[in-house]
């Protein structure tokens, strides 16, 4: 193979890596949104049931205190229906506490129903901190590697951009322009392999007088369908 062809292969290498890995780092910054989105969740699921269950107590206190006023009117009244030497007065306040009483039954039926809805709200409550410590954990380790991936990923990045320069030190200035304008307008390959007379870049077949110029090795030769540099499949 012409020596500059596997120069051009190396280096091709090194973009194809180089790129890959620049995609890998552009996909973090979504991965990490993505997380922080699944504890966010996590979290307002959690807030809204103690939310729930918070104003179920207020609701519970708020009849308690409904009771409390009722049973104070009613003592009152019996105290007044001793004083009372009438008896429609008598009467009268007689029918207002049993007035009272019956609210007061509607009261704690209500109250017992909320007492009820409490306790499963504690339980659930109770159920979902469990999980949603569970998912602030596993987020937690997820970011960890998330950072990890990227420290990584910025690593190689360093080390491939290195070795592509080293490389691209070595090839010719014309060739090396032509690769990068290929390699820029193509996005897969500037150099790719000429088999069975098909260029694999764009899967056509070339002239004759090509594929002899490419199997010779010679000299650099350019798909004339594509564009791209070819090198001889065949040729190991
Ligand atoms: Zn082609």
């Amino acid at each position: 193979m012409h020596a500059d062809l596997e120069q051009l292969l190396v280096l091709q290498d090194r973009e194809q890596k180089i790129r890959q890995i620049q995609n890998e780092i552009k996909t973090l910054p979504l991965e990490r949104k993505n997380l922080e989105g699944q504890l966010a969740s996590s979290q307002a699921h959690l807030e809204g049931l103690k939310q729930k269950a918070r104003e179920v107590e207020v609701h519970r206190k708020k009849l308690e205190l409904d009771v409390g006023t009722r049973e104070a009117s009613i003592a009152k009244l019996r105290t007044q229906q001793y004083e009372t030497r009438k008896n429609d007065e008598f009467q009268a306040m007689g029918n207002e506490i049993k007035r009272y009483e019956d609210e007061i039954r509607k009261i704690e039926d209500e109250e017992l129903e909320l007492m009820d809805q409490s306790d499963h709200l504690k339980a659930d409550v109770s159920t979902e901190e469990k999980k949603a410590a569970q998912v602030a954990d596993s987020i937690k380790r997820q970011m960890g590697d998330l950072q990890a991936k990227g420290k990584t990923l910025e690593e190689r990045l360093t080390g491939l951009t290195k070795e592509r320069e080293e490389i691209a030190a070595k090839v010719d200035e014309d060739l090396l322009d032509r690769f990068e304008r290929l390699f820029a307008s193509k996005g897969d390959a500037a150099v790719v392999a000429l088999e069975h007379d098909i260029c694999t870049g764009c899967h056509m077949k070339v002239t004759t007088a090509t594929s002899v110029h490419v199997r010779a090795g010679k000299e650099i030769v350019s798909c004339e369908q594509c564009g791209r540099i070819l090198y001889d499949g065949a040729a190991g």
